[in-house]
């Protein structure tokens, strides 16, 4: 019998045990477990992995978002528009700084930004007494939105791109890393991501030496120079110096494992695109897959199918963020795609632990079941 994991940290950690085990004892030797050399250690390497110029760790990919909204003085008054089919922290964190998010629909080929429907709405929101100020891309499952057409929709508005790169650490758009695609980019590493550590974690990488310097003093209190000299007021949002440890641990088979996915993928879509609408990697963008998500009319079905045949599977999102009861309040549009999406999607493993025999599986009673719905 098959035991099929949704994810598989477990065997991941097996799989660099001694790493981990060195590194998480190099930590306790020398003690200092906040802001220790492990931190600005990972910061060089994930500068050197994603060409940004420069990495700030911090306490999560929620405070990754705020901070960089704080660094851009984006507060009330101010208008950030985003994803409506996205994970809850995107629009938290714009309400978390004061300003006002504006939901935007989204492409049901691949769940990023739809970017008629955000022109529509910078137009509109431009006649109301708000401060268009920015706009929050999603990289939604891992793989990157279409930068050079947000780039353009940014310059036109004087706009700033902040990337919620919290699923696509490792993944590409035309020649170029995440990290460097927008703004400010923000990534997240809390355990089922991408690049994840074994608590809460996340990171903010620029090109721009002003923004890396506000955000290196906000996430220590406001601190300027002088550690009691407080110029802005800021947070406490550091990334553990033993979470530090265990994602240097983890660079060693980062790639490797998005690698894996990739293939998966490949194999996904080949199999099961006569079944059911598979996601669609546009030209010149490179996905790392932090899921794998198909589409069909006939979920209820489909997941109680799965269920009985102890095939995990998860429903990313359920409802999207204008409909939540939170964000009523933001709720002006009307959004088709991304209410469609949140009724059909469902998201199938995909992990590099995943084997041969383990996909075959999946995808055979996909397929039985995709000729009886689809
Ligand atoms: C996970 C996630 C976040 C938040 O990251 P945390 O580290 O959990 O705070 C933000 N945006 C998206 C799209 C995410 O998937």
């Amino acid at each position: 019998m098959l035991n099929i994991k949704f994810l598989d940290l477990l065997k991941q950690q097996q799989s660099i045990k001694k790493e981990l085990k060195t590194g998480i004892k190099s930590v306790f030797k020398h003690a200092k477990f906040i802001m220790g050399p492990e931190v600005s250690e990972l910061e060089r390497k994930l500068e050197e992995l994603s060409k940004a110029k420069y990495c700030l760790t911090c306490s999560s990919g929620t405070d990754a978002l705020i901070l960089s909204m704080m660094a851009l003085k984006i507060g009330k008054g101010d208008v950030v528009f985003c994803p409506s089919f996205t994970f809850p922290a995107t629009a938290e964190a714009i309400l978390m700084v004061g300003a006002t998010p504006i939901f935007v629909d989204v492409s049901k080929d691949t769940f990023n930004l739809c970017y008629k429907n955000l022109v529509e709405n910078i137009e509109s929101a431009k006649r109301s007494k708000l401060m268009p100020r920015a706009i929050i891309a999603v990289d939604l499952f891992g793989m990157p939105a279409n930068y050079n057409k947000l780039e353009n929709i940014a310059k036109q508005n004087n706009l700033s791109i902040i990337s919620d790169a919290a699923q696509s650490f490792g993944a590409e758009f035309d020649s170029k890393k995440v990290g460097t695609l927008g703004n400010i980019t923000c990534t997240s590493f809390f355990p089922a991501k991408p690049l994840g550590c074994y608590g809460d974690g996340g990171a903010v990488f620029t090109d721009s030496y002003e923004i890396k310097n506000k955000i290196k003093g906000l996430r220590l209190h406001g601190k300027g120079e002088d550690k009691y000299q407080i110029v802005d007021v800021g947070l406490n949002s550091r990334l553990d110096t033993i979470q530090a440890a265990i994602l240097l641990s983890k660079l060693s088979i980062f790639e490797w494992e998005n690698n894996e996915r990739n293939r998966l993928a490949k194999i996904y879509n080949q199999e099961l695109k006569d079944f059911f609408k598979t996601p669609l990697v546009p030209k010149k963008t490179k996905s790392v897959w932090a899921q794998y998500t198909l589409q069909t009319k006939n979920r209820d079905k489909v997941i109680n199918f799965l269920k009985e045949n102890s095939i995990p599977s998860m429903i990313y999102y359920p409802i999207p963020m204008h409909l939540q009861p939170a964000y009523r309040e933001y709720s002006k549009n009307i959004l088709p795609k991304s209410e469609e999406l949140s009724q059909e999607v469902f998201s199938i493993p995909i992990h590099a632990y995943l084997s041969e025999s383990e996909q075959g599986y999946i995808i055979e009673k996909l397929i039985g079941l995709g000729k009886l719905y689809n």
